[in-house]
């Protein structure tokens, strides 16, 4: 009750605009929404070759730990770049969960079965400057919405490169060993793995590596966009 109410007096004095355009009502008016170029067909997280559910295909998953992803949209349809660069340097009250409930619905139109969910982590130093890890926030409400424990054994041990801007060599040896499994137990549980933007997929892949070094049976990726 409590929180319906400050939600209201927060929505009264800084009313949603669309991020896009500048219209009061929501982050997305209907129109600028209708911009975002969502990804409808199943494609391998790596090669983007079609593939049933998002899995990882045959070719690809010889050589990786992320058994699949589904992802929601295309980063370069404007909308969808703005609240994903709003959420990360703007922290702006209740974009989270908007952009958290785009991607529950993505979640259970694939059908994604899993246990446990878990975020791709930032390192200490970038938590300190940025106050929040973004994908940490979508994947709380994700949690939250499916019941389902949220992991925080997952840290990002070595502070990094960004990746963008990297070619593929410097990207796969700026994430080498930054991720570490500190705590709690996946030992035979099906991870899904929460991100904001997939570009090659080295990242999830690298996160992938260590949760099943440390047990986990599967993991899959839910990410909000594509580059
Ligand atoms: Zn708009
Ligand atoms: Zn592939």
């Amino acid at each position: 009750m409590l929180k319906e109410v400050k939600a209201i007096i927060i929505e009264t004095i800084f009313p949603k605009t669309c991020l896009s355009c500048g219209k009061i009502g929501d982050f997305f008016c209907q129109q600028c929404q209708a911009k975002i170029r969502k990804i409808e067909l199943p494609l391998c997280p790596f090669c983007r070759r079609i593939s049933a559910q998002g899995h990882s295909c045959l070719k690809c998953r010889q050589k990786k730990a992320l058994n699949g992803a589904t992802v929601y949209g295309y980063y370069q349809s404007q909308p969808l770049k703005l609240a994903i660069k709003a959420l990360k340097y703007g922290n702006i009250f209740g974009l989270s969960e908007y952009l958290a409930k785009i991607l529950i619905e993505k979640i259970e139109k694939d059908n994604l079965q899993f246990d446990i969910i878990t975020s791709v982590p930032i390192s200490k130093k970038r938590l300190r400057e940025r106050g929040y890890n973004q994908t940490e926030l979508l994947g709380r409400v994700i949690a939250e919405y499916f019941k389902k424990p949220f992991f925080m054994g997952l840290i990002k041990a070595k502070d990094t490169l960004p990746q963008v801007g990297l070619k593929r060599t410097e990207r796969l040896y700026n994430l080498k060993n930054s991720f570490v499994v500190t705590a709690g137990d996946i030992k035979d549980k099906k991870v899904l793995l929460i991100d904001d933007v997939l570009t090659t997929g080295a990242t999830l892949n690298e996160v992938a590596k260590v949760l099943k070094k440390a047990g986990a049976r599967q993991v899959w990726g839910a990410v909000l966009a594509r580059e």
